[in-house]
């Protein structure tokens, strides 16, 4: 029986090990962590991450041939492939601190497996990481334990949170990356063996380690821009009376350009498209290229541009101060279907609303109280002056920041609604209900553009969406 351990049970190591597991019943899958917490969880009825269609993978297969464990070492020195799916992010301190990736975590699960491992391993990439780093990797394998063969992959991870399962039962491709000698193309085929369980072989790519690599930080890059483009075309839209939407449709239709990813709204959030273009950006300006790293800088500007715009319009809508007044925040995770906050526009908006005195009243289906007055109280990490992460000094957070559990009681007497997570449920809420407890006039802004916006108006709202002709 082949054994599989993966190292880092998180939003990417958890669903991708579990979707492993139950598609491969012949082999052994092991998930471990340092954090004893994360994997009693994993362990538990109420797994550490919400992702829709994860518990049913899990328990279909928990304890029959997919394990999580805290003893790391066990089960990385029992396995015939390593897959490293630990954290890698943005450095805030020291050479490259606010751009480059830190690697720390992946050392130290590189060094373990050096030390632990009594046999060949296969060991793969499956964070995200710089182009050239399986080269460290095998330094760091191969100066540490003498006389075992370590062939190293990359297999980055493509799932999107929200998506997670469906994207790995159906993959639009699975890429593998490995050294061009008999022993790497030995280990790609015994990765590709596995993934060819479910995933059509012509989806499985093959490529040298170092295309696989930069084609995650390539993939994430071209994406994020997407969404870019369409945010700055947003606000030209608001400028000249050009609705976003339709805009997007008539140039998504275009086959070259296509009508995926191109819905306007008030910013990208999430762990990773920040964290890999900041990446790719020190990448190029490691190898001479400041223009090339400029052009992709670009990209975060118009998205911390388009989160100003939004807390400005807000503002400027509710007659230029919401001093003291309630604001409802529908929504805090970075997107719908998953509790995820970080990098979240919402604390972007949230912050900025604060700065204008406002009191905010949050409501979001999946974070809990504790994580959103966590994410309210840390500092905003400035890339181009990059300081360590702390709780601000004078916190303003615990007076004017009440979490709520439900969106009726969150808009209760507010003055204002800013829709920020793309959530179902709140296309389907009451307005008219909603309508007559709030303050007057009663604004409900959209960051996401998913409101009825005539329905809204015909009730007696102002409306703002991001890209649309104002209220008439
Ligand atoms: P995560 O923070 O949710 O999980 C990482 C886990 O690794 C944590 O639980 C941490 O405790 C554990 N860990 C760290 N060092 C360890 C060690 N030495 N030994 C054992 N466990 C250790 O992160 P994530 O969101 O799952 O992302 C993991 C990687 O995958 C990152 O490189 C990320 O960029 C990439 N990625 C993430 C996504 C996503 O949507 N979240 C998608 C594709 C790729």
């Amino acid at each position: 029986m082949v054994k599989i351990c993966c190292i880092g049970a998180g939003y990417v190591g958890g669903p991708t090990m579990a979707m492993i597991a139950l598609k491969c019943p012949k082999v052994e899958v092991a998930v471990v962590d340092i954090s004893v917490q994360r994997i009693n969880a994993w362990n538990s009825d109420s797994l550490p991450i919400y992702e829709p269609g994860l518990y049913e993978v899990v328990k279909q297969c928990r304890g029959i041939n997919l394990f999580f464990s805290a003893d790391v070492e066990k089960h990385v020195s029992e396995a015939d492939i390593i897959f490293v799916s630990v954290n890698t992010p943005t450095k805030t301190r020291g050479l490259g601190a606010g751009k480059a990736a830190d690697l720390t975590y992946w050392e130290s699960a590189a060094r373990m497996i050096a030390d632990v491992a009594k046999s060949n391993k296969i060991v793969v990439e499956k964070s995200t990481v710089p182009v050239k780093t399986a080269e460290a990797i095998e330094k760091i394998l191969t100066h540490n334990a003498k006389g075992i063969n370590f062939q190293i992959l990359s297999n980055p991870e493509f799932l999107a949170e929200g998506t997670a399962i469906s994207d790995l039962l159906n993959p639009d491709r699975v890429l593998i990356g490995g050294r061009e000698t008999p022993e790497g193309k030995k280990a790609v085929q015994a990765l590709k063996d596995v993934y060819a369980q479910w995933v059509p072989t012509d989806r499985i790519l093959c490529t040298n380690l170092w295309s696989a690599e930069l084609s995650k930080l390539a993939a994430n890059a071209f994406l994020a821009q997407r969404i870019s483009s369409v945010n700055a075309m947003s606000a030209l839209c608001e400028a000249t009376g050009a609705d976003v939407s339709q805009v997007s449709h008539a140039i998504g239709t275009d086959s070259r350009i296509g009508p995926k990813f191109m819905n306007a709204s008030v910013g990208f959030g999430g762990s990773c498209f920040q964290k890999d273009i900041l990446n790719l950006v020190y990448i190029c300006e490691c190898n001479g290229l400041p223009e090339v790293a400029n052009y992709w800088k670009q990209v975060i500007k118009v998205n911390d541009y388009q989160k100003t715009r939004f807390v400005n319009r807000v503002v400027s809508s509710m007659f230029n101060t919401v001093s003291g007044k309630k604001i409802a925040i529908l929504g805090f995770a970075f997107k719908k279907d998953t509790g995820d906050t970080r990098e979240t526009p919402a604390i972007d908006v949230c912050k900025g609303l604060l700065g204008d005195k406002a009191r905010l009243s949050i409501f979001d289906p999946q974070v809990p109280e504790e994580q959103i007055m966590r994410d309210l109280s840390m500092n905003k990490f400035d890339w181009d002056h990059p300081v360590h992460l702390q709780p601000t000094s004078s916190n303003p957070v615990q007076q004017e920041v009440g979490v709520v559990f439900d969106a009726y009681e969150a808009t209760k007497d507010a003055h204002g609604i800013c829709v920020l997570t793309e959530w179902d449920e709140f296309r389907k809420l009451d307005f008219q209900k909603i309508y007559n407890n709030m303050q007057k006039p009663a604004f409900v802004f959209d960051g996401r553009n998913i409101m009825d916006v005539e329905k809204l108006r015909e009730i007696g709202f102002i409306v703002y969406s991001i890209g649309k002709p104002l209220d008439p």
